[in-house]
């Protein structure tokens, strides 16, 4: 059995972590090439684009693959959008694994928008001095902030367009309270921008927020496929994998 992890994310590294080496599964996880060197899983990779829905398509025939797992990040949405045409076309299974997202809790300020633009739209009315984490891609958002410092956290340098007066943290998860703490109270930070990614690794940002009262900026996740089987952690995907093709040495059998 043939199956194809379209991953970039932890849980994507997690799940083929756990399916490698289990008998009779072929596994490649696919990485769209993103980040310089990325942590790459065990079994086959390749990296790079299919070339939209009917590439992918393409690629699902030509491997002869059996199921596909969409563990990309709830905001890459458009490969998510490609696996599900693309697997509908091909009549392979796809299921998608997608963390659920963050929950305000008492204590939260949250404020949810729709996008990175309504993000730096809200910025000017909360706060002088901006944490944001919303990765290097999409910082052309914030760029006509100049009246706003900006700390960016990103596990690759972020090339322009992008905010003039900012400082940039090359850094990637997972992240500590204590780390976080210390970094909003060291960078004396007033507000804070993320995607409302979910998982544990990025958290503990929320919980530092909260304990020192700072507004924290929430982009709310883009739209998903609808009609796709989602489960939210690695081990719902092995599950799925060992009920539907019932193989042994699958965990989950
Ligand atoms: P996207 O907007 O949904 O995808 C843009 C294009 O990149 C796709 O059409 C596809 O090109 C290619 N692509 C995306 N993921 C791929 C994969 N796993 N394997 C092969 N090609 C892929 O995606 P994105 O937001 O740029 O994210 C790119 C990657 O970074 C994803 O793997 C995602 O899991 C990871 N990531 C994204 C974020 C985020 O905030 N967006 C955060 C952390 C990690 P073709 O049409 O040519 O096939």
């Amino acid at each position: 059995m043939h199956v194809l992890i379209l991953g970039g994310t932890t849980e994507a590294r997690r799940l083929a972590e756990l399916l490698h080496g289990a008998p009779g599964l072929r596994l490649t996880s696919s990485l769209a090439g993103r980040v310089a060197s990325p942590r790459l899983p065990p079994g086959e990779t390749r990296v790079g684009g299919f070339g939209g829905a009917e590439g992918l398509a393409a690629w699902l025939r030509a491997h002869a693959v059996d199921a596909v797992i969409d563990a990309t990040h709830p905001f890459a949405g458009t490969i998510s959008f490609n696996a599900a045409r693309a697997a509908s076309v091909t009549h392979v299974p796809l299921l998608a694994l997608r963390r659920p997202g963050w929950v305000p809790v008492m204590g939260d300020r949250w404020h949810e928008v729709g996008s990175l633009e309504e993000a730096a739209a809200a910025l000017p009315a909360l706060g002088r001095r901006v944490f944001l984490t919303t990765g290097r891609m999409g910082l052309s958002a914030f760029a006509g902030l100049d009246d706003l410092w900006f700390l960016v956290r990103s596990v690759d340098a972020p090339e322009p367009p992008h905010p003039s007066r900012m400082e940039v943290l090359l850094d990637r998860g997972p992240f500590t309270l204590d780390g976080e703490r210390e970094l909003l109270r060291r960078t004396r930070v007033d507000v804070v921008v993320t995607k409302d990614s979910g998982g544990a690794a990025t958290a503990p940002k929320l919980a530092a927020a909260r304990e020192a009262g700072l507004p924290v900026v929430v982009v709310r996740r883009p739209p998903a496929p609808e009609g796709v089987t989602v489960v939210a952690d690695p081990e719902g995907a092995a599950g799925w994998l060992a009920e539907r093709f019932g193989q042994q040495g699958l965990p989950g059998r």
